[in-house]
């Protein structure tokens, strides 16, 4: 592909890297990124994967704005109360770049239907809130081969890390981190525990330069690690994640 005389004014702080240059961004507008729950950590990540012209962006929710979201989910507005939450990213994306594609999917992700969306995609980013949903992405994107950024929120601490267990040894899921769900409502989620908002903010934000990283083969990926987020030490560490050779997911002989 060949950029175009906009592609070059708009992408210019980027094609002066030469970590990223002109293949880079053909490589970004020709990915395909699968982000999951337009919420407080898919908000940044969207705005900044758009801004960056991945050239296809698909967004997975069900919800619909609510005006207690509008503290964290910054890719919508007052005045999409009451909206399909990918209608309103659909309206505000195209609005920061319309020189990309969005595919919305107004569906909640469940084992029905998340084999085929997640087949379409190049990279899967996890903003969902909810166990079921990570578990679910950690078992279908180790088994089409597909990366996993996945983040996670609590009031004051975030966590992230990039999953690629089809790699082999060395590459552990989050099965292999935690083996199993915790019991329901042991972990509150953002409505009931509350969060500062801004918190999101930091780790969709990471979550997009780890995806974008992803895309363009970019640094070291955090793959077998896990990057925590203090908020009120400011503070980052990373601890590493061991393969569990018993995983249920990534473990053993897993080809069958
Ligand atoms: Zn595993």
């Amino acid at each position: 592909m060949e950029l175009t005389e906009e592609q070059f004014q708009r992408y210019a702080r980027h094609l002066i890297l030469d970590e990223v240059g002109e293949e880079g961004q053909e490589k970004l507008l020709q990915s395909r990124v699968l982000v999951v729950g337009a919420g407080g950590l898919g908000s940044p990540m969207l705005l900044y994967l758009a801004a960056a012209g991945i050239g296809t962006i698909g967004v997975v929710d069900d919800d619909r704005v609510d005006i207690t979201n509008l503290q964290r989910q910054i890719v919508h507005a007052t005045r999409h109360i009451g909206e399909l939450k990918v209608e309103s990213a659909r309206a505000t994306l195209a609005r920061v770049n319309d020189g990309i594609a969005i595919e919305t999917h107004p569906v909640r992700l469940g084992p029905d239907n998340a084999e085929a969306l997640i087949a379409r995609y190049d990279v899967v980013a996890d903003g969902s809130d909810n166990f079921a949903t990570r578990y679910l992405l950690t078992d279908i994107c180790f088994r089409l081969e597909k990366p996993l950024v996945a983040a996670a929120l609590s009031p004051f601490e975030g966590q992230l890390s990039t999953f690629r267990p089809y790699l082999g040894a060395g590459h552990p899921c989050y099965r292999c981190l935690f083996r199993d769900p915790p019991p329901p409502n042991l972990v509150p989620r953002c409505e009931e525990a509350g969060i500062l908002g801004a918190v999101a903010g930091v780790m969709g934000t990471l979550q997009a330069v780890e995806v974008l990283k992803e895309v363009l083969g970019l640094g070291d990926s955090l793959d077998g690690t896990l990057l925590i987020y203090d908020a009120l030490h400011a503070g980052f560490h990373r601890i590493r994640i061991a393969k569990d050779p018993e995983c249920p997911t990534c473990g053993g002989s897993t080809s069958c």
